[in-house]
């Protein structure tokens, strides 16, 4: 399929004027001009709008809370991104105990805390005790006795969830895909039962819910009704045992348009899955969405500068600055971003593929993309608010890109860029 017949997705924070893009109300030239490329430029009106799109829904007609929205800060962990949505009344999906750090260094309400991950170490578990968070979730039965011993130490009980693995295809990619029997995810259904009833019998382990999380970049509601009736089941079978459930974490995963998807409208979304938690009589539970990509993906872009054009036999290049080491989903997932010159120019246009500098072939950002630019041009690699800079890498001893946020008319510099010599710093000669 040629890309060039890709729509692009769907931007509520950066709009085409005159023939140039801007961020809310600020020319994406001007930013690169003053902070240089590449950059990562996020619009707060983006990330509040989806945020809102998500408490709609949360709310019930007569104005009650039926939901609370934890933004899942492995997408995003900028101080200033997770600030702004504690100010919007969000809580936080943390995944290892530095976005603990983060999220405390924020000022986040411990009790507004989720502490997710396949992998946790004795020291996470003691500090995510320490800090008094709200729920642990568990992924496996070796990690429960863990956290009973941990919790034994500290002369504490430690609230927690199971991670139920259901058994669903969200029909994603392979990679990002989290809930499919073969996946190192949560708790296979058919244990799940058993491992609550051995919680249960855990001298500092109180059981406080359930947990599930099927994959990302989801497209369809029909996996996540069907996961979350899987676990529903689950919930009234625990309660004909004794075993109380408190809270339901329906886990994140709601895709984004990159171009070509057109997923489900956030609130409709959230609407349905809350309407089934009350249809089948489990309104009363204290329910909590950790989305990640639907908050802030579509709230960023990456601006990189066209370095050379360099034509080939069987492909022409596009080299620009930025490369695997700021956005790696190209590189990772084959993923597709749109990318667009930053202003429209009456040059001929041609096919390239835009790679970065990095001495990898899989250093590519797109693919057979129509542009017409020219050295010195600025392009917008779209939809890179989400997983773009937290994986950002110092691959070929390249610095951390800077990172902006536009407020309207504001813009404020959220991350400077790394200098150089901070890349070795820690390191040591032999004496
Ligand atoms: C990654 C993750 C999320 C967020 O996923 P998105 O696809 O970014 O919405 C939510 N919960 C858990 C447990 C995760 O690991």
């Amino acid at each position: 399929m040629k890309s060039s017949a890709i729509p692009l997705p769907t931007l509520s924070g950066f709009t085409e004027r005159n023939g140039s893009w801007y961020a809310e109300e600020t020319p994406l030239a001007d930013l690169a001009q003053k902070f240089g490329t590449p950059l990562y430029i996020y619009s707060k009106k983006a990330l509040t709008e989806a945020y809102q799109a998500y408490d709609r829904a949360c709310v019930d007609s007569n104005g009650k809370r039926r939901a609370r929205v934890h933004f899942a800060m492995k997408a995003n962990s900028n101080l200033a991104v997770l600030d702004c949505f504690k100010k919007l009344g969000a809580g936080f999906d943390l995944v290892s105990g530095g976005e603990l750090a983060r999220a405390l260094a924020i000022g986040a309400e411990p009790k507004s805390l989720v502490f997710a991950g396949v992998g946790k170490s004795a020291a996470e578990i003691a500090q995510a005790l320490n800090a008094g968070v709200k729920c642990i979730n568990v992924e496996s039965i070796a990690e429960l006795h863990k956290i009973n011993r941990v919790a034994q130490e500290l002369n504490c009980r430690a609230p927690i969830s199971l991670r139920v693995n259901p058994d669903v295809d969200a029909q994603t990619h392979p990679y990002i895909s989290t809930g499919l029997k073969g996946n190192k995810f949560g708790i296979a259904y058919h244990e799940v039962l058993k491992t609550y009833r051995e919680a249960a019998l855990l001298s500092h382990i109180d059981v406080l819910g359930i947990d599930c999380h099927i994959g990302s970049q989801i497209t369809t509601t029909a996996p996540y009704l069907d996961a979350l009736d899987k676990v529903l089941d689950l919930v009234a079978h625990l309660h004909r045992e004794g075993i109380e459930i408190h809270h339901l974490d329906l886990g994140g995963g709601l895709g984004i348009s990159y171009g070509e998807e057109s997923p489900p409208d956030i609130t409709d979304f959230t609407n349905t899955l809350l309407n089934r938690v009350a249809e089948r009589g489990f309104g009363h539970l204290d329910i909590v969405l950790e989305p990640g990509r639907s908050l802030v993906g579509n709230a960023g872009v990456l601006l990189t500068q066209v370095e050379y054009l360099k034509p080939g036999v069987e492909k022409n290049f596009c080299i620009v600055d930025a490369a695997m080491t700021e956005l790696m989903r190209p590189a990772l997932y084959e993923a597709y971003h749109g990318i667009i010159p930053i202003k429209a120019k009456a040059v001929k246009s041609a096919s390239y593929d835009v790679v970065g500098p990095v001495c990898e072939s899989g250093d590519w950002l797109g693919k057979d993309r129509t542009l017409a630019v020219e050295e010195g041009d600025l392009l917008a690699i779209l939809s890179t608010g989400a997983y773009g800079f937290v994986m950002a890498s110092n691959y070929n001893t390249r610095p951390m890109p800077a990172e902006v946020m536009v407020d309207g008319k504001n813009v404020y510099l959220i991350r400077e860029r790394e200098k150089i010599k901070d890349l070795f710093a820690n390191e040591h000669l032999l004496p």
